[in-house]
């Protein structure tokens, strides 16, 4: 059988020569694509394990989780160059727990955390990288902004000087075809670009794509795509 360092190893290999070819076809230089392997209900010896394979950004969904990794990898590997993203919802008692262990929160989804966030980093005189989450889809079960209202938002935050915002993310529908969600990837794309010249800020991030589907995310100028089963295989 073949190990498991192996298998990831082989599976980082194919998303990357997958990355590499859908920049190609939209004209994009695949370093400017981040993989943010999700590592969620894995191992730090599988995290390891993706590291040696070039990995250096890491995505966790529950931040009791993030921070037991994050605590875990600096015990064991000190000084390692290594990002750890917040990918999920946070809930506002779990606000302090974050702090001191993410390098980017994905999931900024209302004012009231950005409120309880901004206070805590103060407290903590940390500025936090954060992406604006916006609900393209429209479904009721997903957290983040209506496209309509993220401007509004994105203005509001800007005014809490603890956070930084440096892009958008979402989530897109699940579908068997991810040419399903290529309009829910290009109207986020657009409203990047259109909150960036309006507010005149300067974005860095736009994350979007996950297994299922982040070759079309980078055809629509995803920067981070959020990789988990494609690298680690099914969770249990
Ligand atoms: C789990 C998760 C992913 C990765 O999903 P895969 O389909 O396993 O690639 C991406 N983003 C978020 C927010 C997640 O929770």
């Amino acid at each position: 059988m073949e190990s498991r360092a192996h298998e990831i190893r082989r599976n980082i290999e194919v998303v990357f020569e997958r990355v590499r070819r859908a920049a190609e076809r939209a004209g994009r230089r695949p370093d400017d694509i981040t993989v943010v392997a999700v590592s969620k209900k894995f191992s730090i010896e599988d995290i390891r394990r993706a590291y040696e394979s070039g990995i250096r950004d890491f995505g966790e969904n529950r931040v009791q989780e993030l921070v037991g990794k994050v605590d875990r990898w600096a015990e064991l590997y000190p000084g390692s160059e290594i990002n750890w993203h917040m990918v999920g919802h946070l809930q506002r008692n779990k606000v302090k727990e974050l702090l001191g262990h993410c390098s980017t929160f994905h999931a900024l989804d209302s004012l009231r955390l950005a409120t309880a966030l901004n206070q805590r980093a103060g407290g903590y005189s940390e500025v936090i990288p954060c992406l604006a989450q916006v609900n393209v889809s429209g479904e009721d079960s997903k957290f983040g902004w209506d496209p309509d209202d993220a401007e509004s938002a994105v203005r509001e935050i800007l005014n809490h000087e603890h956070l930084q915002v440096i892009g958008l993310m979402t989530l897109a529908r699940p579908v068997d075809d991810p040419e399903h969600v290529r309009p829910e990837f290009a109207k986020l794309r657009r409203l990047y670009e259109r909150i960036q010249s309006s507010l005149s800020v300067k974005f860095e991030v736009l994350s979007m794509g996950m297994s299922g589907d982040f070759e079309v995310a980078i055809e629509e100028g995803a920067t981070h795509v959020r990789v988990g089963t494609a690298i680690f295989g099914e969770r249990t």
